[in-house]
Order: structure tokens, then sequence, then C-alpha cells
């Protein structure tokens, strides 16, 4: 890290700062651990053109979870940006690897969480799904919402991409008929947005946290059909949320769909290696 940035945080800190060490796991910023003589810290740095603006409403949606007391979420020190960097500066949870006792605290609080409702589907700001631009454009029914601005806006860019034929791409109309029998009596719930493992910490005594969240008001099932996109969390913590919401027939299905969405951000930030999976879904529900 730059000699002036290190100056910059530890004046912004009033602290000095004896160590830094990068850290891996993020798929979007340079993250690194920064350390003072009683104080750790977890920095962001991303010197991309919109990244003052993703780090901005990833501190919206931290502290709207927060308000919420539901589930904690680290405490952010500054949001700002040094000569050619945005910064994310927050306090630093020390975490360690989860039992099944904090997969289920994590369980009910995902589900307190998703307790928060709203009159509508969106959020009163857009944001960012990884590095993509995520449209929370108002509106009261689910189906219209789901189908207009989350699968179509990237239906389309991965047809721009040429990651997707037009052929295999189905039409708004398409969807909405295909979507409307498993789209029943959906309320809005706060949702994080994007939780897979690499988005909740469980810190050191056993304190669930959440963090780079892509929040909006959705349908629950969506979070919870990212938990199992990539192998799934321990049942400890299904155990715990199902507790709370009652499944139906077609919960697997929507889940198959919300997985949809979040198959096509990864089409489209990281490239065909999900063609595969985006086709097997598209063929068969459209
Ligand atoms: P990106 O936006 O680049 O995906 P993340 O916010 O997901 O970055 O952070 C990358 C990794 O850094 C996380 O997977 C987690 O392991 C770790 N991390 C994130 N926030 C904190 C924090 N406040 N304290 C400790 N570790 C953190």
């Amino acid at each position: 890290m730059n000699k002036d940035l290190k100056t910059h945080l530890s004046s912004l800190l009033n602290e000095s700062i004896t160590k830094i060490s990068a850290l891996h796991g993020g798929d979007i910023s340079n993250a690194y651990r920064i350390e003072t003589p009683n104080n750790g810290y977890f920095l962001k740095l991303n010197k991309a053109l919109n990244a003052a603006r993703m780090f901005q409403t990833e501190v919206y949606g931290l502290q709207l979870i927060r308000k919420t007391n539901t589930i904690k979420t680290p405490g952010v020190i500054a949001c700002d940006t040094f000569q050619d960097s945005a910064f994310l500066l927050m306090e630093f949870i020390e975490n360690k690897s989860p039992s099944p006792t904090d997969f289920k605290n994590l369980g009910h609080q995902l589900a307190q969480l998703h307790t928060c409702t709203s009159e509508y589907f969106g959020l009163d700001r857009d944001n960012f799904i990884g590095s993509l631009q995520q449209s929370n454009k108002p509106n009261t029914t689910w189906l219209e919402f789901y189908a207009t601005e989350r699968l179509l806006p990237q239906l389309e860019l991965a047809k721009q991409k040429q990651l997707l034929s037009t052929d295999i791409c189905p039409r708004v109309q398409e969807i909405k008929e295909a979507l409307k029998p498993i789209f029943k009596d959906i309320k809005p719930a706060l949702l994080h947005g994007d939780l897979w493992s690499g988005n909740y910490l469980i810190s050191k005594d056993g304190v669930p946290y959440l963090i780079d969240p892509a929040i909006y008001y959705g349908h629950h099932e969506t979070d919870i059909a990212m938990t199992k996109l990539f192998g799934g969390f321990n049942d400890s913590f299904y155990d715990a949320y199902n507790a709370h919401f009652t499944r139906d027939k077609n919960t697997f299905h929507r889940i198959e769909i919300y997985q949809l969405y979040y198959l096509l951000v990864h089409l489209n930030l990281f490239g065909r290696s999900y063609y595969g999976s985006v086709a097997s879904i598209l063929k068969k529900y459209f």
C-alpha cells in the first residue's frame, strides 16, 4: 500500500499503524487488515470509476441492516476517496470457522432480518451486486420486480457481452407467464442480497455479522437461494431458519429461479464457465 495512504489513514484514525496485511477472499476490491497498538481495522480499496458509489451503497446497506437490530454488521469508520482510490474503512471482526451453534444463531437472526418489511419491493436507491449495477426501482408486485429489475437487466447484459444468444433468452412476457403460478402471496422482506459463504462472519465469541450486502426488499427465499448456490450452509442454519418460515410445493422451483439471477451475475462478471448452469435453468423454466 502506498505510504501517503498509510499516513492518511493513521491521521484519520488518530492512531499509529503498526502493521498492514493484504487479505484474500473478496472478489471485487483489494482488502487489508490494519493494526494499531490497540485496535484492528478492515480496509477495502478500489480504483474503479464507480468504486466510491459502490462503497457508499455498501455503507447504506450495512447501516440499514444494523438499524434493524436483528443481526450485526461491522461498524463503519470512513468511506471516502484518497488520490485515485475509493476506500472503505471499518471495524475488523476477529473471526473463526462457524460451529453448528453459530450456524443456528445465523439462521435465527437472518429470519429476524427477513421479518423487516416495506410497502414495496426494491429500495429507495440502486446499488451493486459485485461490481454490477443492481436496479431497485420500487414496485408493489414481486413478479414485476423480479422480471424487470432482476432477470431482464442481466439477460440483456449477457446478450450484449455475447455470453447468451437471443434465442435462449426469454422475453419479459414469457418470464412473467412462467413465474406467475409460483410467485404467490409474496411479501417484501429486507434481504442481505448476496448471501454466499464469504459474506458473513462469526466473531471469535460466536456473534454472526453480515458483510458486503446488496440489500433491497424482496422475497426472503432469495437469500436462501444464494446460500444454497455453492454447496449450502450447515444444516443447523436451515433448521433454525425454517422454524420461522413455511415452505410450499413451489419453494424448490423458486429457489432455482432466484439462483438464476445470481448465476447470470456470475456469467456477466466471470464469464463462460457459468453458461451451462444458466442455460439449464433457462431451458427448464422458459
Ligand atoms: P469484496 O467486496 O471485494 O468481495 P468483502 O467485503 O467480501 O470484499 O471482503 C473480503 C473478505 O474480507 C471477506 O470474505 C472476509 O473474509 C474479509 N472481511 C470483510 N470484512 C471484514 C471485517 N469487517 N473484518 C474482518 N474480515 C473482513
